[in-house]
C-alpha cells in the first residue's frame, strides 16, 4: 500500500478536486492524506486572530466569505442532489462550530479547533465526492489516530496500533481517505502538527503501515535544482538521498516540510514527488541511495542573523564553546552555522526572539558583533571530503560575492555559505550557471 499526500492547491478547487479523484482511484488501493484547500488554512488563522483580539464582526464576515467558496466548490462538484445534501450538511457544520467560537472565551485551544477544520472539510468533500462516483472510500479520521505524546512528538506506537485497527474496521474498503495536519495531543485535545505539516502526518502514516512508497503530490514536479522563482531554466532532480532532501527542506526548498524526511529515512520508505498537473512526469525519488559525485541542488533559506563572538580568553581554552552553547541553549534557539577560528567563533540562527537576552549573555564572554538580514546559500550533493574539486567549484561561483561564513565538512552532503540578502539571486544564479549550466 501507498501514501499519496495532495497538498493545497492540488485540491483547491472543483476541478482539482475531480483531477486527484481521477488520479487516486486509478491507482489502487492506498491511503490518501489531504491538506486544506489552497488558501484556507490562512483564512482560518485569520478568523482566529479576529477573535483572538474580540472583533467579532471582522470574524463573522471572514468566516461568512470561505463559507460562500465551499458552497460555490460543491455547487460545482457534485451533480447529484443526495450526495450534494450530505457534503453541505457535513461543510455547515464545520462552519456553525466555528461561528460558535465568536460568542466565548478564545485562547490557543480553540483556535486549534478552529484550524483542524480546514482538513476536515476537504477529506468529507473528497470522501464523497468518491462515493458519488461508485467507490468504496472509507474515512480514516486524524483525530482517532494520530496523537503526540508529552513532548509534542508523535507517539508512534499509538499511531500504528489505532491505525491498523481502522485498516482492519474497513478492510473492504476501495480507498482511504485522511487527514493531513491535524490531531491529538497527549491530553487528547484537537491539535496540528505545525504549519505545511500534512507532509509530516504522510511520512507517519507511511512509517506505520510500511508503505511501499510515500508520494507528496504537489505543483511542481519535484524537487528542483534551484529556487525558480529567482533562477530561470531550473530542472527537477531525479535523485535525492534522505540526508540531501533534509538538507534542503531544511535550508529552504519550499517543496517538502522538513520533518517529513526522518520517519520516512528511519524506516527506509521511498518518497517521491509528483506533480497534480502533471501526473506522468517522474518527479524526484528520495532514497537512501543516489547518484553520486554530483551537486544536485541549491537552496537559500532568508532571514538569518550572524553573530560573532571573539575572545582573547578562547586561545588555548576549553570550555569556551560549551558556555557559548548553552547560552543559546537557555533561550531555546537553535544554531544553524557555526565557523571557529584561534580568537572567535561566528554562529547563525533564524529567529530573533531572543536575539537581546542573548546578545547581554554573550557579552560576559568576548567582544560580540551582529550581521542581520543575511541568507545561507545551500550547496547540495555528493560532497564526501574526498571527493575533489567540488568545493572549489561552489566556492569559484561565488569569486566575486561578499561571503560572510562558510561550513563544510558537517556532512557529506552540504557546503553553506553566508551571504548578504542583496546579493542573494545573485549567488543562485552563478551557482546554477557554474554547477549545472556548464
Ligand atoms: N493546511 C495546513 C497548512 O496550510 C497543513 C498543510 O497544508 O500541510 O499549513
Ligand atoms: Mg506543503
Amino acid at each position: 500500500m501507498k501514501v499519496m499526500k495532495f497538498g493545497g492547491t492540488s485540491v483547491g478547487s472543483a476541478e482539482q478536486i475531480k483531477e486527484v479523484a481521477h488520479l487516486v482511484t486509478s491507482r489502487g488501493k492506498n491511503i490518501v492524506v489531504l491538506s486544506a484547500m489552497s488558501g484556507t488554512t490562512n483564512t482560518l488563522v485569520e478568523i482566529s486572530d479576529y477573535l483572538y483580539k474580540k472583533n467579532i464582526d471582522g470574524a463573522k464576515e471572514t468566516i461568512n466569505s470561505l463559507e460562500k467558496k465551499y458552497f460555490i466548490t460543491i455547487d460545482k462538484l457534485f451533480t447529484d442532489e443526495k450526495y450534494k445534501e450530505e457534503v453541505l450538511a457535513e461543510v455547515k457544520a464545520c462552519f456553525n462550530y466555528i461561528r460558535s467560537f465568536t460568542k466565548d472565551l478564545f485562547t490557543l485551544f480553540e483556535e486549534k479547533e478552529i484550524l483542524a477544520q480546514g482538513e476536515l472539510m476537504s477529506t468529507a468533500m473528497m470522501n464523497i465526492y468518491l462515493r458519488s462516483l461508485g467507490f468504496k472510500s472509507a474515512m480514516l479520521p486524524a483525530l482517532d489516530y494520530v496523537r503526540t505524546d508529552k513532548n509534542s512528538e508523535p507517539d508512534t506506537q499509538y499511531i500504528k496500533q489505532k491505525l491498523q485497527a481502522l485498516l482492519d474496521k474497513y478492510a473492504d474498503a476501495d480507498i482511504y481517505i485522511t487527514q493531513g495536519y491535524i490531531c491529538r495531543n497527549a491530553y487528547g485535545e484537537i491539535d496540528n502538527l505545525q504549519r505545511g505539516g500534512s507532509d509530516y502526518s504522510a511520512s507517519l502514516i507511511g512509517a506505520a503501515i510500511n508503505a511501499e512508497e510515500i508520494e507528496i503530490w504537489t505543483d511542481i514536479d519535484g524537487m528542483h535544482n534551484n529556487d525558480p522563482r529567482f533562477v530561470d531554466n531550473t530542472k527537477a532532480v531525479d535523485t535525492l538521498h534522505f540526508e540531501e532532501a533534509a538538507e534542503l527542506a531544511y535550508f529552504g526548498a519550499k517543496i517538502l516540510h522538513p520533518t517529513c524526511i526522518l520517519p520516512a529515512k528511519l524506516n527506509n520508505i521511498p518518497v517521491r514527488l509528483l506533480n497534480t498537473m502533471k501526473p506522468d512526469a517522474k518527479g524526484t525519488l528520495i532514497y537512501n541511495s543516489t547518484a553520486s559525485r554530483k551537486i544536485k541542488a541549491v537552496a537559500a533559506k532568508d532571514n538569518i542573523i550572524a553573530i560573532k563572538i571573539k575572545s582573547g580568553r578562547m586561545l588555548l581554552a576549553y570550555g569556551f564553546l560549551r558556555k557559548v552553547f548553552e547560552i543559546f541553549e537557555t533561550y531555546k534557539t537553535p544554531i544553524d552555522m557555526i565557523a571557529t577560528s584561534e580568537v572567535g567563533v561566528s554562529v547563525s540562527i533564524d529567529n530573533e526572539k531572543n536575539l537581546d537576552n542573548i546578545l547581554d549573555d554573550l557579552k560576559k564572554f568576548g567582544t560580540v558583533t551582529v550581521d542581520k538580514d543575511m541568507v545561507i546559500i545551500c550547496v547540495v550533493g555528493d560532497l564526501e571530503w574526498q571527493n575533489c574539486g567540488f568545493e572549489s567549484a561552489a566556492l569559484d561561483a561565488l569569486k566575486d560575492i561578499p561571503v560572510r561564513m562558510i561550513s563544510y565538512g558537517g556532512s557529506n552532503y552540504n557546503i553553506s555559505f553566508l551571504v548578504k540578502k542583496e546579493d542573494k539571486v545573485k549567488a543562485l544564479n552563478l551557482l546554477s550557471d557554474n554547477l549545472f549550466n556548464k
